[in-house]
């Protein structure tokens, strides 16, 4: 069986990577940004901002924002902030299919990780290819914990435990300070393969059928050739905006916008592009006080966990950050205490429009999202105002979260916390764009492994949902292979 995959991001790479072991199948693997080589060179695995052409050119259509997606081998995942929150139980039991059901997922998130702390929990991996550990915690993170504590919040050693809330270290994919992208991780696994062949800056024009069945893709080299790639299997692992996109140039989508842009139809399939959520995301910018007690670096620090009243677990998280590792030219001290909803009901999309679509992520359209996010907010500005009283950190002149109308605040503050998902959204309803195996409704042959086959988001970040969906594609493919 010869698999196409087009996106070595953090799920194309894993799928990749699975498929890889048995030597019947051939893996083919394309991305539109570069493969750095066996020597990454360590910006690419430290920094959290890197030079332009390592993303592709998304921004938020509605508030101009850039949207940062990793375009290299490693995708997303290396870019990232390398938190490895995977979410609950319940998060993948409310996909609503048998076959995702937290038990079907766990051996995939097992397969996937070494857990230096908790591997030999039945729920932790402990010898997979991506280690997952917990740092020392930053002075400021220690300051944060004493004040969630003394308002009864629990101290947790393990975020990934089932079902735990608290403050506790955050589980993060790194080797020392490198992140454990999938570019470091399982690229080198791959290299020197003979059933693998990598193919960077080759970009995937779109989806090549006959008679309803996917036979190739046509891709673009560097140099601006086209060329057409014959697979058995292709499987889209472009991202929550990469994949969509594909579909939409190959004809499948929402029929009336298809010939709006003037592309054919080969499926009119309306929901490719629609249910884009994503977690809404407010920082408040603080100074801490003491230089020697400095807030973390992203993903470093540690992370609150907590809920809402309310029905159906309502989540949120808090975290600081310490600013410089985002901004060079940021004070040492300079801090943002962070807040973001886990369970929002408002719903964006992506559209068909002339050149990039575009991405509208309607983040706290919905009224009730709006009070929540203000609530959480509250409370954790509580915190931040007890630990300003104590002399721990000193706040802005006129802070925007002491408004008095604070979810209209929270509107006009809230970004992203960069996990948007959905677009292709997976499901047994025939309205879903792929079907529980993943495969794309409509056309046989071809199927979409990413974050943006999740139809709701986890309680937690996705890049390791990611990675276990690119793992489960990979054995759909070898228990159902081609004749
Ligand atoms: C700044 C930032 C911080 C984040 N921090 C965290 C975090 O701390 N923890 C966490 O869990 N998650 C985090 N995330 C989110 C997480 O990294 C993503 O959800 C995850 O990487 C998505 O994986 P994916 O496989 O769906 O897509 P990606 O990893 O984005 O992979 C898509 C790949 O497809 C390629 N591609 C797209 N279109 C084409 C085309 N037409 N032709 C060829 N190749 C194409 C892209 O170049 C890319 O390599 C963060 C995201 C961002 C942006």
């Amino acid at each position: 069986m010869r698999v196409l995959i087009v996106g070595a991001g953090s799920a194309g790479l894993t799928c990749a990577w699975r498929l890889a072991r048995e030597p019947s199948t051939e893996v083919v693997l394309i991305d539109a940004g570069v493969d750095p080589g066996p020597d990454v060179p360590s910006f690419l695995l430290r920094d959290m901002v890197l030079p332009p052409p390592f993303y592709w050119d998304y921004a938020e259509f509605d508030r101009g924002y850039f949207l940062p997606r990793g375009k290299l081998f490693g995708g997303t995942s290396a870019v990232n902030a390398t938190a490895a929150v995977r979410g609950h139980p319940w998060c993948y039991d409310a996909w609503g299919s048998p076959s995702w059901r937290w038990e079907r997922c766990l051996p995939s998130f097992r397969a996937i990780e070494a857990d230096m702390q908790f591997g030999a929990e039945p729920y932790h991996g402990h010898a997979g290819p991506v280690p997952i550990t917990r740092c020392e915690l930053g002075g400021f993170d220690h300051a944060l914990g004493d004040a969630y504590v003394r308002r009864g919040l629990a101290r947790i050693a393990d975020h990934n435990a089932p079902g735990h809330l608290g403050f506790g270290p955050f589980p993060t994919n790194r080797i020392g300070d490198d992140r454990a992208s999938t570019l470091r991780t399982l690229l080198p696994e791959l290299r020197g393969r003979p059933n693998v062949t990598l193919r960077p800056q080759t970009e995937a024009v779109r989806v090549v059928m006959a008679h309803g069945e996917a036979r190739g893709v046509l891709v673009r080299t560097a140099q601006g050739d086209e060329q057409l790639l014959e697979a058995d299997r292709v499987v889209l692992s472009g991202g929550t905006f990469g994949s969509p996109e594909m579909l939409f140039a190959s004809g499948i989508g929402p029929a009336d916008g298809l010939r709006t842009a003037g592309l054919p139809v080969h499926v009119d399939a309306p929901e490719v592009g629609a249910n884009l959520v994503d977690h809404p995301y407010v920082q408040m910018g603080i100074e801490v006080s003491d230089p020697a007690k400095p807030a973390a670096p992203p993903g470093k620090g540690a992370l609150l966990t907590f809920e809402l009243d309310g029905p159906g677990h309502l989540q949120a998280h808090a975290f600081a950050y310490r600013t410089r590792a985002v901004d060079p030219s940021a004070d040492p001290c300079s801090a943002a205490v962070t807040c973001a909803l886990l369970t929002p009901e408002s719903r964006g999309r992506l559209e068909l429009g002339t050149g990039r679509a575009r991405v509208r992520l309607n983040h706290l359209s919905s009224d009730v999202d709006a009070r929540r996010m203000a609530e959480i907010v509250a409370r954790v500005a509580d915190v931040v105002a007890d630990l300003a009283s104590e002399g721990a950190l000193r706040l802005p002149a006129d802070p925007w979260w002491h408004a008095d109308d604070l979810p209209a605040a929270c509107r006009r503050e809230v970004v992203t916390y960069h996990h948007p998902v959905g677009t292709c959204r997976m499901g047994s309803d025939t309205a879903s764009v792929v079907d529980e195996a993943l495969r794309v409704r409509g056309v046989e042959r071809l199927m979409v492994a990413d974050a943006s086959v999740m139809p709701s988001l986890p309680r937690g970040q996705t890049n390791l949902g990611a990675m276990m969906i690119g793992h489960r594609a990979a054995e759909f493919l070898l228990e159902a292979p081609p004749p």
